[in-house]
């Protein structure tokens, strides 16, 4: 049975019509940036996500770029940032000459510990990219409440998170000065091809980011500010407007693989119940954990990616591989590992939860239309492997 990582073409099937529709109208329209289709998504996503203003940009890393410029972060400045992430959360640092600083993950969420953050604020420091990584907020009070002690900007990159609520049942993007967000084809909320938001409650930042989005320039032509082509493509915006109105439904199919996963593991024998670990050298699985599930929410974590952690991981994706299940890394090098950062100084093993997750974690296929089949199938030929 091939289970592969990623089956976009059977979500297209289940919408083509409306997409193809979609697709004729901009053709038709020949309005191909920004435009009507941009103003309606963006709309539609400031109700999605509780915000009150968002704006189209050209993918999830030029929201995290845009985002860092509009709250003016200069060469030098220092912002603290996981060490366990997708590239882009820390490559926009640099790009603004800017200095990345490292902090550990919690094993649990993966995501950053705020426990570490008040000994790495310095004078220079201006802010904190806090990413809800795989689809799970990260534990704002603790983030928010240092913010606010030492008058930090808070850029979440929720690019793995849209519609993601946080214990307290506000949406991620929403809880920080700034929100992040990428329709990168896998992602849950996927256009064609590159496509990102940036939100925010704040109407001085809102209009800054606006003006960045189109060269910094306002009105046309005139720069108080220097800012870039960031423009969301109308052809993107189609595609998402058709897509929003399926995306509480796939999240569930996704919450319900999740789900499922967890009771055939518990069923293998590999783990004990419903967000317990059992992780040592005998049983060897570690399910995610769904932090704030004890609050009920409907959106305790969406799932972008089902990661578990397991001690044999390379062996076990080969032996997948073989099975023809698809599976992949998220991440196999963190930031203070990486030969590009070398010149920060940091040095293997200073931030071990992030190297130990780097080592052990393995996405599993997650998609909305993966069958109980699959699911089942995947179970028990890592079942198999490990006994
Ligand atoms: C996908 C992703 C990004 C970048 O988004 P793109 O649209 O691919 O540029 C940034 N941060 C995280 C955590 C991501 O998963």
């Amino acid at each position: 049975m091939k289970v592969p990582l990623l089956d976009l073409k059977a979500q297209y099937k289940t919408i083509k019509k409306e997409i193809d529709e979609a697709l004729i109208g901009v053709a038709e329209s020949q309005s191909c940036i920004l435009g009507p289709d941009v103003a309606n998504i963006e709309k539609n996503l400031c109700s999605y996500l509780d915000s009150k203003y968002s704006i189209g940009v050209s993918s999830g890393t030029d929201a995290l770029l845009i985002a860092l410029m509009a709250i003016d972060i200069k060469p030098d400045d220092e912002v603290i940032i996981p060490t366990y992430s997708f590239f882009a959360t820390a490559g926009v640092v640099s790009r603004l000459n800017a200095k990345p600083v490292f902090i550990d993950s919690d094993p649990v969420s993966f995501n950053l510990d705020p426990a570490g953050l008040k000994r790495l604020i310095t004078k220079k420091t201006k802010a904190i990219v806090p990413v809800h990584l795989y689809g799970q907020s990260c534990d704002m009070d603790g983030i928010m409440d240092v913010a606010k002690e030492f008058g930090l900007k808070v850029i979440e990159d929720a690019a793995q998170s849209i519609g993601t609520q946080y214990k307290d049942g506000r949406k991620v993007g929403n809880i920080g000065d700034i929100g992040c967000f990428s329709f990168y084809p896998s992602k849950n909320l996927g256009c064609f091809g590159d496509g990102g938001l940036v939100t925010t409650n704040n109407e001085e930042l809102a209009e800054k980011l606006r003006i960045l989005r189109v060269h910094g320039g306002k009105p046309k032509y005139y720069h108080k500010i220097i800012g870039g082509n960031f423009r969301l493509d109308a052809i993107q915006a189609a595609v998402l407007n058709v897509k929003l109105p399926h995306l509480d439904s796939w999240t569930k199919k996704r919450q319900q693989n999740a789900d499922l996963y967890t009771k055939y593991f518990i069923e293998a024998g590999l783990a004990e119940e419903t967000g317990r670990i059992k992780y040592d050298e005998k049983n060897e699985v570690l399910l995610p954990k769904p932090v704030y599930r004890e609050y009920n929410l409907k959106y305790y974590h969406i799932y972008n990616q089902y990661v578990i952690r397991v001690s044999k991981r390379d062996e076990l994706r080969k032996n997948l591989a073989e099975n023809e299940i698809g599976t992949e890394i998220y991440y196999p090098v963190p930031f203070h590992m990486q030969e590009c950062f070398s010149y920060l100084g940091y040095k293997t093993g200073q931030f071990p939860v992030s190297e130990w997750c780097a080592k052990d974690s393995v996405a599993l296929p997650i998609y909305p239309e993966l069958t109980n089949e699959q699911i089942e199938f995947t179970v028990r030929t890592i079942k198999n492997f490990i006994s």
